[in-house]
């Protein structure tokens, strides 16, 4: 198989873009390395246990010539603000798990190859891979200041996946790099985690901190989290790339119907159970119940009246004390509001 027809076969399973990188040492192994040193990347220590592995897929496959991108649209208009009660999902959120999803296609892309004799490793964000310098090494797109991708017509609003291949396949060339004196991403910021361009404290980052954080909130983003429930959009909303984005039509990466619009205090009442039920085959998930719940008291906090106070005082017999410590911190600013 060439990449012609890799590529033709990538598009007809559902990817955007396909392109394809040389493989070697990837090029910012040294850039890794310092953020990790500098301990930028918060609690996410399997980042420095898979170092070695993410500076060069030569580790991951042996025998590897060729990196394999491919990229999804994901962008749908969505109202620009939550409902009045509810909270804000970043938009790769709102639907299905697009691990899963594209995970199915990737597999099914590697197979085809398999035909030509070639050995394939599949990865969709979560591996040890860097997949935003294997993209921007092929020109699915250039690194902007906000650390994201863009691509001049998906803008920042896809997801990445890569098949390491030992078939050796022709090289596409990189894009050239299209922020000029831009700085909204960095403006946009509300915790000032992107303190630099093309550089992110994930500490900062209301990514991180809703999603990966598997402790409190600190006291000092909670204000700024806002109505925030799971991830951040603002560096990506603020991205004048975005306005030549286009509507996915993907239809298993289509939003849920039900989760966005749910007022916050709902999510109160959910168990372990009912929290598993709701979110099966979400993102959403990997909070889990009680970092979502966290995440919700914060927002509550932020933006409820004292309509969401009976919920939150529930609260605070959660079984989690994480859940409860919210809760309180949540009551604590309504009741400063609503006097
Ligand atoms: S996701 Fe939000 S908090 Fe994180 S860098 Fe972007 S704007 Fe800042
Ligand atoms: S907002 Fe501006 S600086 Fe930031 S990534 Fe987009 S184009 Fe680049």
């Amino acid at each position: 198989m060439n990449k012609e027809t890799i590529c033709a076969e990538a598009l007809r399973l559902g990817f955007d873009l396909c392109r394809v990188a040389r493989a070697g040492a990837a090029p910012h192994a040294d850039a890794l390395e310092s953020w990790l040193q500098n301990g930028h990347h918060a609690t996410m220590d399997w980042m420095r246990r898979t170092a070695e592995e993410r500076s060069d897929p030569r580790k991951l496959l042996p025998g590897v010539s060729s990196v394999v991108v491919l990229a999804t649209n994901y962008y749908r208009a969505a109202p620009a603000e939550p409902a009045e009660d509810a909270g804000r999902i970043a938009r790769y959120a709102r639907g299905a798990d697009y691990h899963d999803v594209l995970g199915a296609r990737l597999r099914a892309l590697a197979a085809s190859m398999e035909s030509s004799g070639g050995q394939q490793k599949c990865f969709v964000d979560g591996g040890p891979v860097l997949e935003r310098d294997w993209a921007a090494a092929c020109g699915v797109s250039w690194h902007g200041k906000s650390t994201m991708g863009i691509h001049p017509q998906l803008g920042t609003w896809f997801f990445l996946s890569v098949i390491l291949t030992t078939l050796e396949l022709d090289p596409d060339v990189p894009l050239p790099e299209r922020c000029g004196r831009c700085t909204r991403c960095i403006d946009a910021c509300p915790t000032g985690a992107i303190d630099r361009p093309y550089h992110l404290d994930a500490r900062r980052c209301i990514s991180y901190l809703t999603i990966e954080n598997k402790g409190p909130i600190p006291e000092e983003f909670r204000v700024a989290m806002g109505d925030r429930i799971f991830g951040c959009d603002d560096c990506l909303d603020a991205c004048p790339w975005n306005r030549f984005a286009r509507e996915s039509r993907d239809a298993q990466l289509a939003p849920s119907a039900e989760i966005p619009g749910k007022p916050l205090r709902e999510f109160l009442r959910l168990d372990e159970a009912a929290f598993k039920a709701l979110f099966r085959g979400s993102p959403i998930l990997r909070a889990k119940r009680r970092g979502f719940l966290r995440n919700v008291c914060v927002a509550l906090g932020n933006k409820g009246t004292t309509r969401d106070l009976p919920a939150l005082e529930q609260a605070l017999n959660d079984h989690e004390p994480l859940v409860r410590e919210h809760a309180q911190w949540a009551i604590g600013e309504i009741r400063a509001r609503a006097s």
